[in-house]
């Protein structure tokens, strides 16, 4: 699934093709894609409308339009592809969007999960999202704080977007290596300066991660080369590069997690099973 610097690279790629597109027409190839409205709604209401900017919110990718805005998350394999007018609509487009100009934006979505909502109040959806991790408005002392409000292992912890928004499975996994966490950590036993190299470590990832155009790994999303820099995600049984010992993967809250047993030893901080 794409994450915040995989999110970020395609709203960073989408601005000079999208900003200032007047939306001429739209077409719903599939229902189930629209959270919100009704189909006849958005079909009405979206056209004339012009898109402002392109912007991200955790791993949602916000256009705002003239009245309304358009959320888009592309879940496991969504993505967005601006075409030309003459090229043909594929197989796994769900949503198009047909421009004043020669291009078309199409949400292609393989396996249905992708959702899209256009409503007037996007606040209603992305006001439940935790804190930006790479605003200045997210600091150390916040992070410490909200961990020892918190009563939860670390991992799941982190991968909750209302505690922190854009984390995923693979940022995660490369923040608590960073930080010598075990992911079984439980957040409000995790001391202030452990919280500090947190949160160090969740902004280095995150920010690398966009640097190097997010990770091309096991989804849609292409031409990313983060994969080629990860330390423990994806690695099981090879050597730690810091220590040698074997990565290990785990089950977390469902989710396969990557740690080195040495580097994020469970004393370090103490740990739930
Ligand atoms: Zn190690």
């Amino acid at each position: 699934m794409p994450e915040l610097p995989e999110v970020e690279t395609i709203v960073n790629r989408l601005q000079a093709d999208l900003i200032g597109r007047k939306i001429e027409s739209a077409d719903l190839l599939w229902e189930g894609t629209l959270s919100t409205p009704e189909p006849a709604h958005f079909k009405k209401n979206i056209v004339g409308q012009y898109i402002s900017t392109v912007k991200r919110r955790g791993k949602y990718i916000v256009l705002p339009l003239s009245v309304d805005t358009l959320l888009i998350h592309l879940r496991m394999s969504g993505d967005i592809l601006v075409r030309g007018k003459d090229e043909p609509i594929h197989k796994h487009d769900r949503l198009v969007l047909y421009f004043e100009n020669e291009h078309y934006l199409a949400f292609s979505n393989m396996r249905k999960f992708g959702r899209v909502w256009f409503t007037p109040t996007p606040e209603d959806i992305l006001g439940k999202l935790g804190p930006e991790p790479l605003d200045d408005s997210f600091t150390a002392k916040m992070l410490y704080e909200k961990l020892k409000r918190h009563k939860r292992q670390i991992k799941p912890l982190l991968l909750d977007q209302r505690f922190i928004a854009g984390m995923g499975n693979i940022y995660t996994d490369e923040a608590l290596y960073l930080a010598g966490l075990h992911p079984l950590a439980k957040s409000d036993l995790i001391e202030r300066h452990q919280a500090q190299i947190l949160w160090r470590s969740i902004r280095k990832v995150l920010t690398e991660g966009i640097k190097r155009n997010g990770t091309s790994i096991d989804w849609i999303y292409r031409g990313g080369d983060f994969q080629n820099y990860l330390q423990v995600y994806g690695r099981k049984n090879k050597p730690c590069f810091k220590c040698g010992t074997p990565i290990q993967k785990i089950k977390v809250g469902q989710r396969g997690t990557h740690f080195c047993p040495q580097c994020q030893r469970r004393e370090f901080a103490h740990v739930e099973t």
